[in-house]
């Protein structure tokens, strides 16, 4: 695994949101491979302590499973916003491409 510089959190507090009205609002067509990936899980166990993955996604899609020790991705949810791959995750440790057309998120105007 390639040596990273340790992310410096000490000011950072999650953000105070609840969106999970809207978002009960939002149609998916989900495909049946996922588009997200973690590139190494090893990353958010011995890196990352903010886990900001989990607060950073407006769809909550991030979830930390203690059991597992892992992230565990809803990315049938995913709103595709490209928050995930431009600072979301500031290891930049998340692959995100986008679903086969048709598919995801049902955008009405777009
Ligand atoms: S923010 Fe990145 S490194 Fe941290 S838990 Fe999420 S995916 Fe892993
Ligand atoms: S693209 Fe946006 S909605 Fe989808 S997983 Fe990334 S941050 Fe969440």
């Amino acid at each position: 695994m390639t040596e990273r510089l340790p992310y410096d959190d000490r000011d950072w507090k999650p953000p105070e949101h609840d969106v999970t009205a809207q978002l009960g609002l939002v149609k998916f067509k989900p495909d049946d491979t996922a588009h997200l990936e973690i590139k190494d899980h090893q990353v958010c166990r011995e890196h990352c302590r903010r886990k900001f993955c989990t607060s950073s996604c407006p769809a909550q899609v991030y979830r930390w499973e203690e059991e597992e020790k892992s992230i565990s991705i809803a990315f049938e949810g995913c709103l595709e916003c490209g928050t995930c791959r431009s600072g979301g995750c500031p290891y930049d440790n998340v692959t995100m491409r986008y679903p086969r057309g048709g598919f995801g998120v049902q955008y009405r105007f777009g």
